[in-house]
Parts: C-alpha cells; structure tokens; sequence
C-alpha cells in the first residue's frame, strides 16, 4: 500500500467530471487500498479518488466515529444516489482537499447509494445521518462539486482565498 498526496482546492483535477470504471482488475484493488490507506492516514472519514489525481468514479469511507468500534471500511465504485429522503440533515463538513476549513452543509438526510465493489459485484443500501452526509460528498467530488459550493459567493471566496495562500506557503516548504 502507499500513501497518495492529496490535492488541495483549488486544482482542475478536482472540478472534472470522472469517467466510469469498467475494468475490476488487480490494479483497482491496489487503487481502493492505497485510498483507504490515505485517508485513514490523514485521518478522514472519506475520499474520492480526484482528491488523489484521479478522475475515476471511486470513492472510499468509513464514517464510524466510535473510537472502540472495529473500522468499517467501504469501497464503493460508480456510485450513484438512486433515492433520497425529504428530510435533511445539517452537518458541519470539512474536507481533505480544503484542510482546516468547515462549513454547515444542508443534505437529505438519508439516501439510498447503488454502487459496484472492487469485484464488479452490485450493490445497493440506504445511508442514514453521517454516513448519508459522507456518501453525498464524496459522490459530490466524481461530479467535480466541493462542499464549499454550497456555500455563499463570498465565503467560498474566502475559504479558496485562504487555500490559495495555504498552497503557497507549502510550495516554499
Ligand atoms: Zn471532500
């Protein structure tokens, strides 16, 4: 396994729109290893495969926020939201790609995620509270959407400003 460097905002890799996999070989395996590793590294709760460079539909997370609870890994490939609740949900979100910055985020509260697993083998459950917040962000990231473009104008140009800056300073070390 290797630990990806992980893009910051703002980077044209994260504002593409990812081509589906169609491949389910070793390859992909070692891809979904290498990303669980990254984001348990960081540490967070999910990432998605343009947070790495990437621009395919995959996507990793483990939302289990239990410190004694075993780690609850999921790999989910060419995930899609089938259905939604009503009801939402407001979660203070932050994201690898945007370190340090979070934001109140309106979601559904529960979705329903049909998706494909390292194998090709489908799949299809229903997320509720931060896991359905977790599953929706990071599908966000495969349709080039950050968090922050939920937000209003001039607080997404504050956050972006301040990355522009936080980039700049880790490029001079
Ligand atoms: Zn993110």
């Amino acid at each position: 396994m290797t630990l990806r460097p992980i893009l910051i905002h703002p980077d044209p890799r994260l504002k593409k729109l990812c081509k589906p996999i169609a491949e389910f070989d070793r390859d992909l395996g070692k891809l979904a290893d290498d990303m669980l590793e990254t984001m348990y590294d960081a540490p967070g709760i999910g990432l998605a495969a343009p947070q790495i460079g990437i621009t395919s539909r995959i996507i990793v997370m483990d939302a289990n926020k239990d410190p004694d609870a075993a780690p609850a890994p999921m790999v989910l490939v060419n995930p899609q939201v089938t259905w939604s609740s009503d009801e939402t949900n407001v979660y203070e979100e932050g994201c690898l790609s945007i370190p340090e910055q979070y934001a109140e985020v309106t979601r559904p509260k529960m979705v329903r995620v049909h998706w494909q697993d390292v194998t090709g083998k489908e799949h299809e459950e229903e997320f509720d509270a931060l896991w359905a917040t977790c599953v929706q962000h990071e599908i966000d990231h495969l349709n080039g959407t950050l968090f922050i473009d939920y937000l209003k104008p001039l607080k997404k140009q504050m956050i972006t400003r301040k990355m522009v800056k936080l980039k700049r300073e880790m490029a001079r070390g």
